[in-house]
């Protein structure tokens, strides 16, 4: 089994829209292929004195819709081909919930937990550098991913104005004070829990009975648990890299946001017990969140993962193999490119707030969030239902009917 997501993966659920699309191979070589990719060395000087030499990518997937949008990750595990798979992921879900980009990924291979303040400096410095001449306001926009954040978007955005002067919209998800948007940290957060919230209401259940797990306490998990804590869902578990904790009354996320920000580990939490990562995504409960890593859904535990609904906070958590049996127990997963699209989403009204230099309020950063998530989501919903397919399936296969259209008037095919 592979460790990590590769582009195969992710074109296997291609492969199933694409069957219902009826396209035919040349297009889908159109489409699966990225435009570009390219892979950087970033020299550091370490704190230590020693010189070590990270290897750092950028792949740009497709921009037929617009400029290519995507994060950057810093993880031990990111290479070219993870960051091809979630390059290609980001243009099916700016297509699907209709924003004028196409996808985009970077990433550099390192551990940040590893590295100091100085260091990531120094590597977001050069990796900016690297890449900076196929960036561009209208060209390529990175926003924040796992092990990135927004000081991270500040380095980058000034590693690039030294060479291009003051471009605040060349990344998102910068400090709000460096011109980024009130409501970005927390924007893919609050766009599952609006999708848990519309779900939870068209099943009509109680909410403080409905039981909730998280795998991750970063930015998506720790704001998605805050979101449904603070409006009565009851959260069970939460974990981050180093394991969970569990309480069957429901944890108090507001007194756990306090202590993350204290000892910035989960451990030892009051009023909880510890639970592994593993023994966690195999809990009883209403909704399993994975909102850490790729491919932790795999078939080695898929036979244990025990709840009805499974929302893809995460990119890429669930592997095709065990995707094809939770379908065959019809657990619905709503599925990561509508899940987590509150983070680009939200991630334009920052572009388009830096292109005209105006300042939006929160209130209306959360409406317009939620009108065009809860718009995809009806739109993934219906296409489920009348074609009797997964959400994934229907997912995909908007996105990729919308990245098709726009190819084609653009003039890449004959007919
Ligand atoms: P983050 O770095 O802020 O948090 C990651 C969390 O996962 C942390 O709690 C960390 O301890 C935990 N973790 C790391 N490795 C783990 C492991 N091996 N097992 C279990 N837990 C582990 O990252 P994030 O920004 O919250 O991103 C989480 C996921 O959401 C990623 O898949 C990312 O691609 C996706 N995502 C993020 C955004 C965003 O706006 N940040 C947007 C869309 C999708």
């Amino acid at each position: 089994m592979a460790e990590q997501t590769t582009i195969d993966e992710v074109n296997e659920f291609f492969d199933t829209a694409a069957t219902f699309l009826k396209l035919d191979s040349g297009i889908k070589e159109l489409l699966k292929n990225p435009w570009r990719e390219l892979k950087v060395s970033i020299p550091i000087t370490m704190d230590s004195g020693e010189l070590k030499v990270f290897s750092g990518y950028r792949v740009q997937h497709n921009a037929a819709r617009g400029p290519y949008k995507g994060g950057v990750r810093y993880h031990p595990d990111a290479d070219i081909n993870e960051i091809e798979s979630l390059a290609s992921l980001m243009t099916w879900k700016t297509a699907l919930v209709d924003i004028p980009f196409g996808g985009a990924k970077g990433g550099v291979q390192c551990n940040p937990l590893e590295l100091s303040n100085t260091e990531l400096n120094r590597i977001t410095r050069r990796y900016t550098q690297n890449i900076s001449h196929i960036l561009g306001v209208n060209r390529d926009i990175p926003a924040p991913d796992l092990g990135t954040n927004s000081q991270t978007m500040a380095w980058m955005m000034d590693a690039y104005g030294q060479t291009y002067g003051y471009t605040p919209g060349i990344v998102t998800g910068k400090p709000v004070q460096l011109g980024g948007s009130v409501g970005r940290e927390s924007a893919t957060g609050l766009g599952v829990f609006f999708l848990l919230e519309q779900f939870a209401n068209d099943l009509n259940i109680d909410r403080s009975k409905t039981r909730i797990v998280i795998q991750g306490s970063g930015n998506v998990g720790l704001w998605t648990a805050l979101f449904a804590y603070e409006r009565g869902f009851k959260i069970i578990a939460i974990s981050d890299v180093d394991g969970g904790i569990f309480s069957s009354n429901g944890l108090n996320i507001l007194e756990l946001k306090q202590y993350l920000e204290q000892s910035k580990s989960i451990a030892n939490f009051p009023n909880s017990e510890p639970i592994s990562n593993s023994d966690l995504l195999e809990l009883e409960c209403d909704f399993l969140i994975p909102a850490a890593i790729d491919r932790v859904i795999n078939e080695t535990n898929v036979s244990r993962i025990k709840p009805n609904y499974i929302i893809e906070a995460a990119n890429h958590p669930i592997t095709p193999e065990a995707d094809k049996i939770l379908q065959d127990k019809h657990v619905t997963i709503i599925p990561d490119i509508i899940a987590n699209s509150g983070g680009v989403i939200v991630s334009y009204f920052e572009w388009t707030q830096n292109l005209y230099q105006h300042k939006w309020s929160e209130e209306r950063i959360s409406t317009e969030l939620k009108t065009i998530i809860i718009k995809a989501f009806n739109e993934v919903k219906i296409l489920s239902q009348t074609e009797n397919m997964s959400y994934r399936q229907a997912a995909f296969s908007i996105g990729i009917a919308k990245v098709l259209e726009a190819s084609r008037l653009r003039g890449f095919l004959e007919k």
